[in-house]
């Protein structure tokens, strides 16, 4: 597999894809490691974890430029975002003894009941590029603290990232409780299919529904952290001083490419131009360039097959009348794959850009003119990860949040993205819950254990 520089083109390195021999052997490991590491009091196993968060803490410059050269996230952003790591994972082992305790639920004359928190057993990660060390963390932290053991199978588009992974940060572990393997989606079709307890996935729907099909056949459990296209509403009393910063900083930031950024944007009427006219100025004066450069706004998409995706869904719009007002591809002696951050209105709701997930810098703008408007276009999703609303007055708020069909809602910030808050979508974004006691919950199994007294 090679790996490719988004920013420039250039081959940045080779990494070997495992065979299905190496699979089993990583599955036998991490099978042959659980007994001992689920066995281990759980301040061991944050002993360890511990280490893993020191190593992060030491490597942070390192982590952060090979993110910004591999998948072009700009390197401001990447700083930003280990920092976000180490407070993740921090805060997972801090809580983990008490939310991994026994639990006491009744006690009489005759018995004693307490309700354990087992580990799942082998678990299988499979993960995208998009944020190449928060994804492993959010993906396999809490997996790994509650005494699971792990398979992870990184992007193939950031392989030379997981081998730095491997090499300088999970090292630390005892042999067997963190085993990875290279390739792409066969190999991950391979892992999920071999002899194991629970996939843990992050990434696109149509992805995630074929390993859920997978872990059916077997009854193992299957956490999936899905696609979005979170809907931000802009109320009629929104105070637009900061919302625009707020709004192009949830759609633009890693170049468009995050899970719950905000994906189609719903205006009231009166504020429609002004928010238009703010948000092209605000895009029109960012840096768009190479990704390693500390300067850089807007970096490059991570593959040549990302922008063909996005050039699809922007042609789609073009063609069926949207208005563009600012951005568009880039077509003059084009090197590595950019475009430009884009505004586009007269969105109509058979276009793919409102329909399709848009995993880049295009953000289609409608407007609404009563609330029920606003609920109706904000649910006109497949998706259901997050949503964002911008007014001023509380009771809008609770009453808007109430009826979108996401798992997480914010008032006038991205405020809902924390390590104690869970983090997940329904419908076509998936049935996971991480962090906090959220997220130990789905890789823990409760089992009762009634004792005689
Ligand atoms: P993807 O589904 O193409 O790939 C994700 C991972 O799955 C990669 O490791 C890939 O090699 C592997 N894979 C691909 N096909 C497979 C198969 N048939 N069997 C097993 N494994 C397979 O997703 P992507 O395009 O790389 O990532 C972007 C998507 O991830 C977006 O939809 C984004 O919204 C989603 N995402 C979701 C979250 C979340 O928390 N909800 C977070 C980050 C990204």
């Amino acid at each position: 597999m090679q790996s490719i520089n988004p920013s420039t083109g250039e081959v940045l390195g080779e990494v070997v894809e495992s065979t299905q021999e190496q699979l089993r052997m990583a599955i036998d490991n991490a099978r042959n490691a659980f007994n001992i590491w689920s066995d281990m009091a759980v301040s061991e196993r944050i002993a360890y974890f511990d280490k893993f968060i020191e190593n992060i803490v030491a490597n942070k410059d390192k982590i952060a430029s090979l993110t910004s050269q591999e998948m072009g996230m700009p390197l401001a952003q990447a700083l930003v975002d280990v920092d976000g790591c180490i407070d993740y994972a921090r805060h997972y082992a801090r809580v983990a003894p008490k939310v991994l305790a026994d639990v006491v639920t009744a006690e009489d004359d005759k018995s004693r009941h307490v309700v354990v928190s087992d580990p799942l057993g082998v678990l299988v990660v499979i993960i995208p590029w998009n944020f190449p060390l928060a994804n492993i963390i959010w993906a396999a932290g809490e997996a790994i603290l509650a005494g699971n053991t792990v398979v992870i199978k990184h992007s193939e588009q950031t392989p030379l990232f997981c081998e730095f992974v491997e090499s300088n940060l999970t090292n630390v572990f005892p042999p067997g409780v963190i085993n990875y393997v290279y390739g792409a989606g066969q190999v991950g079709q391979w892992l999920s299919e071999g002899d194991i307890d629970g996939i843990v996935f992050t990434g696109s729907t149509a992805t995630g529904l074929s390993l859920a099909a997978t872990a059916a056949k077997k009854f193992i459990p299957f956490i999936g952290e899905l696609g979005g296209s979170a809907p931000g509403i802009v109320c009629e009393d929104a105070d637009l001083e900061g919302v625009i910063d707020t709004i192009y900083f949830s759609k633009f930031i890693n170049n468009g490419q995050a899970c719950d950024a905000m994906k189609r944007l719903i205006v009231h009427k009166s504020l429609f131009d002004d928010v238009v006219d703010d948000l092209k100025e605000l895009v029109e004066s960012k840096k768009i360039g190479d990704a390693t450069d500390k300067n850089t706004d807007i970096g490059p998409l991570v593959s040549e097959k990302q922008l063909q995706r996005l050039q699809i869904q922007y042609d789609d719009a073009i063609k069926k009348g949207a208005k563009l007002i600012t951005g568009g591809p880039i077509t003059d002696g084009r090197v590595g794959n950019y475009f430009k951050p884009t505004i586009l209105t007269d969105i109509t709701s058979d276009m793919l850009v409102w329909k399709e997930e848009v995993f880049g810098p295009i953000l289609p703008i409608v407007s609404f003119e009563t609330e029920q408007q606003a609920i109706d276009m904000a649910n006109d999703t497949a998706f259901g990860l997050g949503a964002y609303i911008f007014t001023e007055n509380a009771d809008n708020f609770r009453r808007l949040a109430r009826h979108l069909e996401t798992d997480m809602v914010s008032q006038n910030n991205i405020s809902y993205v924390r390590p104690e808050n869970p983090f997940g979508g329904r419908k076509m974004s998936g049935n996971a819950k991480e962090h906090g006691i959220y997220g130990f919950t789905q890789v823990t199994r409760k089992k009762v254990i009634s004792e005689a007294k």
